[in-house]
């Protein structure tokens, strides 16, 4: 039996009135790889950044390591180095270099020293084949690179969980497979606990462990991948899976 990181219980969140995500139970095992997927504004990118400490929620609750998170910022900025997020426009600080750029978090937030992380970035850069470009602006690579950097930023900071919504859908189509195959890599190689919101069927099927199928912020299906790619439980997720063919 694998290790429960994360657990979600009876989680509902609220827009004003209005309730974007509806009892929602799930969790997620060291190792384990879950998908999120179903049609767009069902609320996946809500709940990713819930789990990240960027929304908050009005009832139930979310557990690390099996003890619940008291929803306060103070908690949540010092569980975000542990979970790290990358979304789909790489938000990197234009201002500076891509190796400051990773070294920021690191050092002004976690008090790390300097010349180790370095050390680390250079090796998470080469990783990710941009191992040429620490002096380089952003604004001075392509969507790839840019989100290749803002990968290895997340990963600087040694998190636990990685959560990625959507971060190949505003790259071009031949920038997309190399990213994937980075994502896929911390998974076969380094057992990343990851959480993935994607429209790439084929990469999720390839992926995903388990998916959650989302739709108006219910989970309809949490179904191990295999089974869903093959024969999803509900009706909803059959017309889904057709529609993205
Ligand atoms: P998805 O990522 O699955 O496309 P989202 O989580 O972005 O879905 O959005 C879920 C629903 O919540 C959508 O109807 C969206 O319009 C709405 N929504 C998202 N963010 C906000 C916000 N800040 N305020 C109000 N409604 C929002
Ligand atoms: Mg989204």
């Amino acid at each position: 039996m694998s290790e429960e990181i994360l657990k979600v219980e009876n989680l509902n969140k609220y827009y004003g009135d209005w309730q974007v995500l509806h009892d929602i139970n799930f969790d997620l095992k060291k190792g384990e790889v879950l998908t999120l997927l179903g049609p767009s504004g069902s609320g996946k990118s809500t709940l990713l950044r819930t789990l990240n400490g960027l929304e908050d929620y009005k009832d139930g609750a979310i557990y690390f390591h099996g003890k619940k998170i008291d929803p306060n910022p103070k908690t949540w900025q010092a569980l975000r180095q542990k979970i790290g997020m990358v979304f789909q426009s790489y938000d990197l600080f234009p201002n500076l270099t891509v190796m400051e750029n990773i070294l920021l978090a690191p050092v002004k937030v976690q008090h790390r020293n300097e010349a180790d992380v370095k050390k680390e970035a250079q090796e998470l850069l080469a990783r990710v084949e941009m191992q040429d470009y620490a002096k380089a602006y952003p604004r001075e690579l392509s969507g790839g690179q840019k989100q290749r950097v803002a990968i290895v930023r997340a990963l600087a900071m040694n998190p636990e969980i990685m959560l990625f919504d959507e971060i190949t859908a505003s790259l071009d189509p031949e920038m997309v497979r190399g990213v994937q195959e980075i994502v896929e890599n911390l998974s076969q190689r380094d057992h990343m606990t990851m959480i993935i919101v994607t429209h790439q069927m084929n990469f999720a099927e390839k992926i995903a462990d388990q998916v959650l199928f989302l739709e108006n912020g219910k989970i309809l299906e949490n179904t191990p991948g295999k089974e869903f790619f093959e024969k999803p439980k509900t009706k909803r997720a059959q017309e889904f899976l057709e529609s993205m063919d």
